[in-house]
């Protein structure tokens, strides 16, 4: 069975040939971190998990590596660790450990590799050297700088012309640039900032760098797959082939596949309209499982709009889907060969998730009634899209964190510890944040105000 994925290069569903069987190469961006991951940001973590499995499933596990890197230095990181007066190696240390919770809560396997951007320094100086060497960036004012108009293909991805790009000001005019579309590949660190010695001084690299610099050195020059959200289209991966391929002179990945973006009861997620939703929040009220299906039920290019309506329908079949396990004698055991050709061949078809789980409906139904075959079809396709991996007691006896949480005492535990800390007793502060901690209670300061969260 063929797979064909949709290419935002080039517009296409197209039949999806790795370069080499034997080894099947994909990388996706992954988090910068310096707060807990969003709802958002899981719709890549779920969709191109799915894709993992796919490629897993057909190439042999041996055969696939998948790279997801960790962004790790950052101007949001550095902002964070100034508001919340917490070292960057803490902060950074602290949220990927968050986001890895969070990965594994929603059933995504461990890419292959997860390099972070501040162990590919060398790399990246690598490659600007070289972009300098053949004239396709230069230094200015201790920045180096691509220059755009050496790329003939720069804007074939987004589909914008250079003039579009300038006209809409997509980019950022500064004097030192020689078009004003040029981006940073490097640039000086300022005091109290992370910073590297380089050929241009102490400096930091530009965000795009880090992806060409640490997809080569995991897959090589040429890959099969590359990965993200819609909106890192334009820049980040219209300049990623412009560094990658101005400097190989090799085509960089063969597909480009973005899921379409994520929005809150219809209204675009923000933290000032109080409609920002983290993973570790949903923790509190609904199993993982539950989000990774609410994620499975929109094909990965549409927009999705996240409801606590669809949460909780999701949640009912499931619960329903559960019971199944445990009303039949016959022990199911995993298989590869026992999934569904169905819901392969909607998966095949550029990743359609809604008919795949359309499809499970319909061998539910079937297997209800006592057959034997479908229950084994069902159970077995539903391992392979991370669903139904529990049993039906530990399903069934989840009980949401927020039953069993006493807010009153945590809000006068917070007022006694800022009481102590009014009255420097730090000591005393201190003890209250640990016996919050005890509690699954995680404290943050920001702005003077403490906002708890549950581990
Ligand atoms: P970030 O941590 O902001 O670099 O984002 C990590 C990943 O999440 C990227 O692939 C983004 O494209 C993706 N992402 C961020 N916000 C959303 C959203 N609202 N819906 C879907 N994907 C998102
Ligand atoms: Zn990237």
């Amino acid at each position: 069975m063929d797979y064909q994925f949709y290419d935002t290069y080039s517009n296409t569903k197209k039949i999806f040939t790795p370069l080499d069987s034997s080894n099947v190469r994909m990388y996706v961006c992954g988090p910068t971190v310096y707060d807990y991951a969003h709802v958002g940001n899981a719709r890549p973590v779920i969709v191109f998990d799915i894709v993992y499995r796919m490629l897993q499933l057909k190439y042999g596990a041996d055969h696939v590596t998948y790279v997801r890197n960790i962004t790790d230095v950052d101007d949001k990181i550095i902002e964070a660790s100034n508001s919340l007066n917490e070292d960057i190696s803490s902060l950074t240390k602290r949220t990927i450990n968050y986001f890895h919770d969070d990965a594994s809560y929603v059933g995504a396997l461990e890419p292959n590799v997860e390099p972070r951007a501040t162990d590919h320094i060398p790399e990246m100086i690598d490659i600007i050297e070289k972009l300098i060497e053949k004239n396709h960036a230069y230094e200015a004012d201790g920045n180096v700088l691509f220059a755009v108009n050496t790329f003939d293909k720069y804007g074939n991805l987004s589909g914008k012309s250079l003039e579009d790009l300038i006209a809409g000001s997509r980019v950022e005019v500064a004097d030192y640039k020689k078009n004003p579309a040029d981006f940073i590949l490097w640039k000086p660190s300022k005091a109290h900032e992370p910073g590297w010695d380089s050929p241009w001084g102490k400096g930091r690299p530009g965000w795009h760098i880090e992806c060409s610099a640490m997809s080569e050195k995991f897959l090589g020059q040429s890959f099969d797959i590359h990965g993200g959200g819609q909106d890192l289209t334009f820049p980040h991966h219209e300049n990623e082939i412009a560094q990658s391929e101005a400097c190989n002179n090799k085509k960089f990945a063969n597909f480009w596949m973005h899921n379409g973006f994520l929005s809150i009861e219809g209204e675009k997620m923000s933290k000032s309209l109080g409609n920002f939703i983290t993973i570790n929040d949903l923790k509190n009220s609904y199993q993982g499982e539950v989000i990774r299906f609410n994620m499975m039920l929109t094909h990965y290019r549409q927009p999705l709009n996240w409801t606590e309506k669809s949460l909780q329908d999701s949640k009912k079949t499931l619960d329903k889907w559960y019971k199944i396990l445990d009303k039949h004698d016959h022990p199911l055991t995993r298989k590869n060969e026992l999934i569904s050709d169905k819901i392969l061949n909607a998966l095949a078809d550029d990743v359609n998730t809604p008919q795949a789980i359309a499809e499970l409906h319909q061998l539910y139904k079937v297997a209800s009634d006592g057959d034997i075959k479908a229950l084994e079809s069902f159970y077995n396709s539903c391992q392979f899209l991370g669903i139904l991996t529990s049993d039906y007691n530990s399903w069934s006896s989840w009980k949401s964190k927020t039953n069993d949480i006493d807010e009153n005492l945590i809000n006068k535990l917070i007022e006694k510890r800022n009481e102590a800390r009014n009255a420097k007793d730090f000591a005393e502060a201190d003890r209250i944040r640990d016996e919050l901690l005890d509690m699954d209670v995680i404290l943050e300061d920001r702005d003077n105000k403490t906002t708890w969260k549950l581990k």
